[in-house]
């Protein structure tokens, strides 16, 4: 398919296409210790105010701050120490004047105070410890305390009512730890999408199971696999199809109760005409050249099945490399769709190429490099390799890809170019 680059489509039509066929998943509860790494369906409100109530940030003493006024090492305040707080309780005293309330971090502001003077501003330390369960009668403050010091104030982090988290959050571990301040034990989520992979292919044998001269392994399987449980959908491994009609048939119907089904090789000239007649068979396909590299030809359409239910179908590229880059472009926007996700778009930075690149057929170019550091801060971005769509070692040493413009023929060492950061580690070993 040697297709003058006109008549090819750019990546973000080819995208946009894909995700206009692209639903949510349906929603349904569960418990938020559950629910790492999905996406939240219900915007959540905030019951109360958190903190519930003011509280100390430090150990110390709750005092009235006008009590403590002039106060210096040399010239300490003496206050009367009328009952110990822990977190948990709340005084049954109040702090009058020249009194104070020996208190502990997270424990609520007893009434009449209004500040809090932590033990390293009193002679706590230096006073001879009364027995264990009993009080020291006076403390020395030894230095003056602002009103409202130290306190922590009732719903100075979320206000009763408050959007706690929208709609399309991903549930991390900090979110885990909000919903769960706010007592929350079970919210929405979208369900997972399972997503069905089939590899096809005469020449590709299962990894374990014997491979005779001419053949080789299914990289794709396991390393698709991997990338959609990485994106948070569910695989389904189909296996590996022959290139015939009824193989292919048979196997693409045993996906068909996935939420998306996606394919690998067969869309190039060779096998093209077999694929084409199965899933024109099975559905509605489109056939693409994408005007970008690796990842040229690609597939997308929709099965019906027999029971009326639409699978959209994302059709690979067969070359390992290729079918990891097109799975980047396409399905994991379509993946992060299907889970209410709309911040599929990855940071691009900019970095000095280490490196000439030569892009001379029209193409955005996605070449593997590894992003890192120099001694100066800056970032340099270097090829991993030779660039071939079958040398998958390229993209294992790599942390981004080049973003090339088709219209750029060639970049010069020393040159700026955006690279699309793939993660973030600076260095792999
Ligand atoms: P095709 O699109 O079928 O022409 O495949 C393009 C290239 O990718 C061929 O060299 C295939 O052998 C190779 N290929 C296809 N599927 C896989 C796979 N699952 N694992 C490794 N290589 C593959
Ligand atoms: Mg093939």
């Amino acid at each position: 398919m040697t297709l003058p680059v006109s008549q090819m489509i750019s990546v973000e039509e080819a995208r946009d296409r894909i995700l206009q066929l692209i639903d949510r998943m349906p929603s349904y509860l569960t418990p938020v210790d559950e629910a790492l790494g999905q996406v939240l369906a219900n915007q959540v409100i905030a019951p109360f105010d958190i903190p519930p109530l003011d509280n100390t940030a430090m150990d110390g003493y709750a005092v009235r701050a006008s009590d403590t006024q002039g106060a210096d090492t040399h010239h300490p305040v003496r206050l009367k120490v009328i009952a110990d707080l822990a977190a948990g309780y709340i005084a049954e005293q109040e702090v009058g004047n020249n009194e104070a309330i020996r208190i502990m971090t997270g424990a609520a502001i007893p009434k009449g105070a209004d500040a809090i003077v932590p033990f390293e501003e009193t002679d706590e330390q230096s006073q001879k410890l009364p027995e264990k369960g009993k009080l020291q009668t006076h403390v020395n403050i030894l230095k003056a305390a602002e009103k409202d010091a130290n306190i922590r104030f009732r719903g100075e982090d979320i206000r009763e009512k408050q959007t706690v988290l929208e709609a399309g959050r991903m549930i991390r571990a900090s979110e885990i730890g909000v919903l769960a301040s706010i007592g929350l034990t079970k919210i929405e989520i979208f369900r997972k999408p399972v997503i069905a992979i089939l590899s096809t292919g005469d020449e590709i044998v299962t990894p374990g199971e014997k491979r005779n001269p001419g053949q080789i392994y299914d990289a794709n399987t396991q390393m698709l696999a991997a990338l959609v449980k990485q994106f948070g959908g569910i695989p389904l491994v189909l296996g590996i199809a022959k290139d015939t009609v009824d193989d292919l048939t048979l196997k693409l119907r045993s996906g068909f109760n996935a939420d998306m089904i996606v394919t690998s090789a067969g869309v190039s000239r060779g096998d093209f005409d077999v694929v084409k007649d199965v899933l024109a068979n099975e559905g509605t396909i489109d056939f693409w050249t994408v005007r970008m590299k690796p990842g040229k030809p690609l597939a997308f359409g929709t099965f019906h099945t027999s029971t009326g239910k639409t699978i959209p179908h994302l059709g690979l590229p067969g070359n390992p490399v290729s079918s990891m880059v097109a799975f980047e472009l396409f399905g994991r926007p379509a993946l992060y769709k299907m889970q209410g996700r709309s911040d599929w778009e990855r940071p691009v930075i900019q970095a000095i190429t280490q490196d000439k690149i030569v892009n001379t057929d029209g193409r955005r170019f996605f070449a593997r490099c590894i992003v890192s550091e120099d001694a100066n801060g800056t970032l340099i971005a270097s090829l991993t390799g030779p660039q071939g769509s079958g040398i998958l070692t390229s993209m294992s040493a790599a942390n981004g890809l080049t973003i090339i413009p088709e219209e750029t023929p060639q970049v010069e060492p020393g040159e700026h170019i955006n690279v699309m950061m793939l993660d973030w580690e600076q260095k792999l070993f």
